[in-house]
């Protein structure tokens, strides 16, 4: 990265020897998991220039938007809508909380016993070292698990954060709150941007989203073909980036990607032998630089098809209607869009269950991976009804409860190398 970040950096307040390490680390994991792939689609150069400049060149574009009076919201869940933020001429940025380096400055202020992904962005925030956190005029929380919902409690003391209410089950009566909430944050983000929404600019947001949507979607259908033409590391890795790069150049780069990977699929080219393994994967989200499933499944020659995720299906799956033609509308629209998106933090939740059958099936899958991140209490204790049904509909299941650490990789290694001999 060119040198000229350092100042921009230090502006933003970084530790800078600390945020030196943070990169290093990066930029030693990345040609080992990513670059060293053979024969990769080449318009995943446009991904591997993406991290190359991971706290570069987006980094400026956020500052640069601000300069010019626009505003940064960070966020760290689908459920808030990106639609109202862009609408608003905000910039959304889904922050990353995959890495066990921030762990241990999260843990003088939190309990060592909760999910690595919050003590993860916690960290980033108090040790100073993510450019991200600090460009964003406020961050975005939900009341989706208790740890988020206390974080952001605590959080709320060191950066600026507004916290909307989800319900916890799916009725008339919670619809009508969720909505509510969705109408309050667009009135809070049309207060801190000094925009006003209208019909026009939330559907262009819409669109701009969906669009977003169906390359990701259009992707994803592509990666299940026989044999597989794109990693399911180079994908996820796509899903990671998702959240924070620009929505227009990402959509463009992503279709362009699924050009190329059309061409390979007419021509019976892959990145995995015809008779390689396939598996999907369901459970908490990868936050980026969270690479560690991935790597070790596709080490072992087994290709990921999918991922029953919010890094991943959850995301992309479902579209928001822009044929509303009132805000009132449009606004039913994406409250309606949110309660198809099935996180273990609702109850019942049946409906992952059906969707995770639904991917298994499509895919040509062999079984899945059922991974969590560990104390995250909704998805662990959903295990419970994921292996019952998997198992009455005759599906292949391995639950794994993994962290950030490197530590597990032998571990792990070993039940997935017996599960996929079992296949
Ligand atoms: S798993 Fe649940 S809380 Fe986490 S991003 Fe997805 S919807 Fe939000
Ligand atoms: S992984 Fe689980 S515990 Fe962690 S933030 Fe997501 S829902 Fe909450």
């Amino acid at each position: 990265m060119a040198e000229d970040y350092r100042k921009m950096w230090a502006g933003l307040g970084l530790d800078l020897e600390k945020h030196d390490k943070l990169l290093g680390i990066l930029g030693e994991a990345y040609p080992q998991f990513f670059l060293s792939q053979q024969n990769r689609p080449e318009g995943m150069e446009y991904f591997d220039f993406v991290i190359s400049e991971i706290h570069g060149l987006r980094v400026k574009e956020l500052l640069d938007h601000k300069e010019k009076g626009g505003k940064i919201f960070g966020t760290f869940c689908v459920y808030v809508p990106d639609e109202i933020i862009s609408a608003l001429n905000g910039i959304g940025v889904g922050l990353c909380a995959g890495t066990d380096f921030s762990i241990p400055d999260a843990e003088v202020d939190l309990p060592r016993n909760l999910c690595p992904l919050i003590k993860s962005f916690y960290g980033f925030k108090v040790g100073r070292v993510c450019p991200y956190f600090e460009a964003c005029d406020v961050i975005i929380g939900e009341t989706t698990c208790d740890g988020k919902t206390k974080a952001y409690e605590v959080l709320g003391e060191v950066h600026p954060t507004f916290v909307m209410e989800i319900p916890h089950r799916k009725n008339e009566e919670t619809m009508k709150l969720w909505r509510s909430e969705i109408v309050k944050f667009a009135r809070y983000a049309e207060e801190l941007t000094g925009e006003k929404l209208t019909v026009e600019r939330l559907r262009a947001g819409i669109k701009l989203h969906n669009e977003k949507r169906r390359a990701l979607q259009r992707l994803h259908q592509l990666r299940r073909a026989e044999p597989v033409p794109v990693s399911g590391k180079d994908v996820l890795l796509i899903n990671q980036i998702a959240f924070y790069d620009d929505p227009t150049r990402f959509t463009g780069s992503v279709n362009k990607l699924a050009d190329e990977v059309e061409k390979r699929v007419a021509a019976g080219e892959g990145v995995f032998p015809n008779d390689a393994v396939k598996l999907i994967t369901t459970g908490t989200p990868f936050a980026i630089p969270n690479w560690k499933l991935h790597h070790v499944v596709e080490s072992a020659g087994v290709a990921i098809v999918g991922e029953e995720s919010c890094v991943g299906s959850r995301y992309f799956d479902t579209l928001v209607d822009d044929s509303g033609e009132t805000l009132d509308e449009l606004f039913d629209a994406l409250a309606e869009r949110s309660f198809k998106i099935h996180c273990a933090c609702f109850t019942p939740n049946d409906a992952r269950l059906d969707d995770i059958i639904k991917m298994y099936r499509g895919s040509g899958a062999a079984g899945v991976i059922n991974y969590n991140l560990s104390f995250c209490t909704p998805y662990l204790v959903e295990n419970y009804h994921i292996e019952k049904r998997l198992a009455a509909e005759g599906i292949p299941v391995l639950t794994l409860e993994s962290d950030y650490g490197m530590g597990d990789v032998g571990q792990l290694q070993t039940r997935i190398g017996a599960f996929v001999e079992s296949l």
